[in-house]
Order: structure tokens, then C-alpha cells, then sequence
């Protein structure tokens, strides 16, 4: 039975470490893939296999990173969202399956051959799930961050999508550019201060994804006002949002002047995404 981290050690069979963790039973199952480079059916087909002594030593070490708090995106480098698997590391924000629902909204308003933007683009995975999605379309993805554009592009062409990137502290170089038929963001929407940031997963993400250092509203404010300038007449404007921050977006972009302004709710039932139209 394992249940100290010295129980992990040469000898050890698979199906032993399996019975029982110092892990929730899905992490263990997939740091024991990953520390021996196995598939999940491997691990069910090979159970009576014993761990060598190296093998021993690389599962016990991302054990203890996990004991330690650290995300098992990190730990793996990898997260799958949209069915896509992503690279994910510390300059990024992992995926969340919260944000499907932006995908499939800006899916569902694509028209063909139409131009999309991706705001605050992060590890790719909104630009990438929907050019992935839709080869037709001209995806444009930007960050501020330059270490966060670098692994959105290997993510774009990892998963075989055509994404323009673009290094951009929000709308500041995006010049010259044909309107786009839709603006989409998952920005940082956290209040600076508040207490999910020094909790669970959030503490290893990068602080810049996840908070506007301000009240929340900021760069929701910022996207909201800029968003005109860069949206053929009718194009959408759809944006991630905190789970208590639907009704301020909504008002922000009702006096802005956007037209059809309304919120999606996430797979939990909260209100997730919030958008509105450019009047024609
Ligand atoms: N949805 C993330 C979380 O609270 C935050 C993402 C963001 O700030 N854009 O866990």
C-alpha cells in the first residue's frame, strides 16, 4: 500500500501504485503515464510490471511537485481543451473547459471565410480551437507577452492551425488591419486582492493572465472601448467574464452602444460570457 512517498520505490508494481495514492486516483494515473511513458491501457495491460529504480525516482519527484500544489497541466506540460491537446507552462494561463462556451459562441457567428481576433490569446487555445475548427476562417491572435506568444504558436502548429500572431499590448499594433466579424477575449477578470489568487491552481499561473490589478473591470473596459474600431458594422464582441461580473459587462456594453447584448451561462449555470453586437 502506498501511502508515504518512500513506499514508491524499485520493485513496485504498477498495479500496487495504482490501488493506492497519496494522490487523487486520476492525477496519480496520469503522472505514473507520464513519468514512465506509457498510455493509460498500458498501465492496465502491464500492471504486474515493477517500477526500476529510475522510474521509481521520476514518479516520486512529480508526487511530491503535486503534494506541493502545483497544477498537473504544469506538472505534464499539457492540457487538452476542444479536444485539442495544448502545451501549457508557467507563462500561461491553463485552459479552462469554462471557456468552450467561447469558442463554440464565436463558432456559431463565424460566417465563412470569416475574420476573427483572439485577445489576450495566451497559450493559444481560443485562436487555435477555432481555426482548427474552421480552416476557412483568417484568425488573428495577440498577447502582450512575448513567452506566452511562443507557445501559442507551437500550439498553432502542433494542432495544424492557421493563426496570424501578433505581439500587441491589446488594440496598441493592430494597425491597418481588414475589420474583423468577431472580437473575443478570456482577459485577466480577477480583482487584484482577491482570494482565489492565492489559492489552488491560480498561485502557479501567471499573476498578468488572471488579474487587472485593479477591480476586475479593466481590461473588459479597455476591449469593450476599443472594440468599435476594429469591428465591421454587425460583428460580435464576445467576452469571458468572473462569475459575478455578467450584469457590470452587460451594462458597460449596453452604454458603449452595442446592440443585442446578452450573457451565456457555463456548464455550472453561471452567466460566463457576456457579448453584444456593433450596431449596423
Ligand atoms: N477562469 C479563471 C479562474 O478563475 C480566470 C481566468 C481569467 O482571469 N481570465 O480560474
Amino acid at each position: 500500500m502506498i501511502t508515504t512517498l518512500d513506499a514508491i520505490q524499485a520493485g513496485v508494481t504498477l498495479a500496487a501504485l495504482q490501488r493506492q495514492s497519496l494522490l487523487d486516483a486520476l492525477d496519480n494515473r496520469v503522472l505514473l503515464c507520464h513519468a514512465l511513458q506509457l498510455n493509460r491501457i498500458a498501465l492496465i495491460t502491464q500492471s504486474e510490471r515493477a517500477l526500476s529504480e529510475d522510474e521509481a525516482q521520476r514518479f516520486a519527484a512529480l508526487v511530491q511537485r503535486r503534494l506541493d500544489g502545483e497544477p498537473i497541466a504544469y506538472i505534464v506540460g499539457q492540457r487538452e481543451f476542444f479536444g485539442l491537446p495544448f502545451e501549457v507552462g508557467s507563462a500561461v494561463l491553463i485552459p479552462r473547459p469554462d471557456t468552450e462556451l467561447l469558442v463554440e459562441l464565436t463558432l456559431e457567428r463565424l460566417p465563412p471565410q470569416g475574420r476573427a481576433l483572439d485577445m489576450g490569446t495566451g497559450s493559444g487555445a481560443i485562436a487555435v480551437a477555432v481555426a482548427h475548427s474552421r480552416p476557412d476562417a483568417d484568425v488573428t491572435a495577440l498577447d502582450v507577452s512575448p513567452e506566452a506568444l511562443a507557445v501559442a504558436r507551437r500550439n498553432a502548429a502542433a494542432n495544424n492551425a492557421r493563426v496570424t500572431f501578433l505581439h500587441s499590448d491589446w488594440y496598441a499594433a493592430i494597425h491597418d488591419a481588414a475589420p474583423f466579424d468577431i472580437i473575443a477575449s478570456n482577459p485577466p477578470y480577477i480583482a487584484s486582492g482577491d482570494h482565489h489568487l492565492s489559492e489552488g491552481d491560480l498561485r502557479y499561473e501567471p499573476q498578468s493572465a488572471l488579474t487587472d490589478h485593479a477591480d476586475g473591470l479593466s481590461a473588459l473596459r479597455t476591449i469593450i472601448a476599443g472594440a468599435p474600431a476594429h469591428l465591421r458594422p454587425q460583428g460580435w464582441l464576445l467576452m469571458e467574464h468572473g462569475y459575478d461580473q455578467a450584469e457590470q459587462v452587460r451594462a458597460l456594453l449596453t452604454a458603449a452602444g452595442y446592440a443585442e447584448v446578452q450573457s451565456w451561462r457555463d456548464l455550472a449555470g453561471i452567466e460566463r460570457v457576456t457579448g453584444g453586437r456593433l450596431a449596423a
